[in-house]
């Protein structure tokens, strides 16, 4: 698996492309973009490593991270992919084809090539984040549920405190191997969080 990694919009969303190296099936993660010109450096950079994007997927349903789900859709043809309690959030992108979405639940796979990542319900910063983790237990993309050294606010209308204690509970039993791709700033680990992040600690 590969990752490359894309800030993108106001907000400085990481978009993720990440693909099979031995496939070149590949997926797009939160793409948060807003404007066209912000589509040319990832377009670019899936052209010239020649891969065959199969899903969209958003780790939850905020305007940073799904912005750029419609301009994706028009070039890549494929489904996107949201927990299904996030899935009204998609209905600010305004008039799109929602037939081909898929609604994720915990414990559903997002396959491409050969890599398998696992869906994690992950409740809390809103009531359908998720977070996605390799079934080799080495890459995990929080969206904004974890960050480093911090979490995901929960003070929006669709979060949930009480949800995201149960969710810092699930992550502090996260194997310490896992590299974790957040959904804004520098990537980071899990071992490094439970050592360093105040909100993982004492669980
Ligand atoms: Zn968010
Ligand atoms: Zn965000």
């Amino acid at each position: 698996m590969h990752v490359e990694t894309f800030p993108v919009g106001m907000l400085q969303t990481n978009c993720y492309v990440v693909h099979c190296t031995e496939t070149k099936e590949a997926i797009i993660i939160d793409p948060g973009l807003h404007l066209d010109i912000e589509t040319q450096p990832i377009f670019n950079y899936i052209d010239k490593e020649m891969l065959k994007i199969k899903f969209i997927v958003n780790t939850h349903g905020h305007y940073d991270h799904i912005d750029g789900d419609s301009l994706m859709q028009q070039k890549y043809a494929v489904p996107l992919c949201i927990h299904e309690r996030d899935a009204y959030l998609l209905e600010r992108l305004g008039n799109r084809d929602a037939s081909s979405d898929v609604l994720l639940k915990d414990g559903d796979r997002v396959l491409f090539g050969n890599v398998c990542l696992n869906v994690m319900h992950t409740p809390g910063h809103t009531m359908g984040s998720v977070c996605l983790i390799s079934d080799k237990n080495d890459v995990m993309f929080s969206g904004d549920t974890l960050f480093a050294e911090s979490i995901g606010r929960t003070d929006f209308a669709e979060s949930s405190p009480e949800d995201m204690n149960v969710t810092l509970q699930k992550l502090a039993r996260l194997p310490d191997t896992l590299l974790v791709y957040p959904g804004h700033e520098e990537t980071t680990s899990m071992s490094k969080e439970k050592n360093t992040n105040p909100f993982l600690a004492n669980l």
